[in-house]
């Protein structure tokens, strides 16, 4: 099944998906630019309508690349994607990192946000691409935030701890059980504030909680969800299964 998201200006979708469309293995689906039918409907669980499909090496970046028709612009590791096109579908893969996709009129972009990524400036950076695409700095951009691990589960000591400390002082941080935790969408919701974003939360189910979702520290699993935004006319009438 999927959740999906309406950015208000009904042109554009973001699908968070769980486990019932696994990912397929990253042989299959490399790095870059996907026109491959069978695998779009295979990632995305929808079939017609979807021209391509985009992903990135995800490394913990603040790097955001442009998808056009034929390339994505500069190397393919990055952790943010943006593009124009209508039917291009922007991916990324999480399970405990926090998908956020967004939209403003005549773009979309998505962003694969973990402690580092966000530290680093990945919201700031995909916010100040996607405004660059349309070629207004003030144009009013909307977020969507998708299914993470939040902060009853996210127990986070250590020398990482310092780094975000270092920017966001002790606001990031909730004491469970005598541990130090850190909150994600609380430092998402802060950093979109600051942009001047308008983000949705209400697809922020926790991957550790939630037995359809994969979870990294909650098993140690390998697997991934797909989250993937897309613009176009035609996505009114597109049906998700379940
Ligand atoms: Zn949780």
């Amino acid at each position: 099944m999927a959740w999906r998201y309406d950015f208000s200006n009904q042109q554009a979708s973001v699908f968070f998906l769980d486990n019932s469309t696994p990912a397929p293995k990253r042989e299959l689906w490399p790095a870059g630019l996907c026109f491959d039918d069978e695998l779009i409907t295979q990632v995305t669980g929808i079939g017609g309508g979807i021209e391509a499909l985009a992903r990135a090496y995800q490394h913990h970046s603040n790097q955001v690349r442009i998808v056009e028709r034929d390339r994505i612009v500069g190397p393919v590791e990055a952790d943010g994607l943006v593009t124009g096109l209508d039917s291009f579908a922007l991916a990324v893969l999480t399970a405990d990192c926090v998908p956020v996709a967004f939209s403003t009129k005549g773009a979309v972009g998505i962003a694969h946000c973990g402690w580092k990524g966000i530290v680093g400036g990945i919201l700031a950076e995909s916010v100040k691409a996607i405004r660059e695409l349309v070629g207004d700095p003030s144009a009013n951009v909307e977020a969507a935030v998708g299914p993470h691990i939040c902060v009853e589960c996210y127990e986070f000591e250590g020398p990482s701890k310092a780094e975000v400390k270092k920017k966001y002082g002790d606001s990031a941080f909730r004491t469970v059980l005598a541990s130090s935790h850190l909150d994600l969408g609380a430092l998402i919701s802060y950093e979109l504030s600051e942009l001047g974003v308008s983000a949705d939360f209400t697809n922020d189910q926790c991957t550790n909680q939630t037995d359809t979702l994969n979870s990294y520290r909650g098993d140690g699993s390998e697997l991934r969800q797909t989250s993937f935004v897309v613009k176009g006319p035609w996505l009114g009438s597109l049906m998700v299964d379940g």
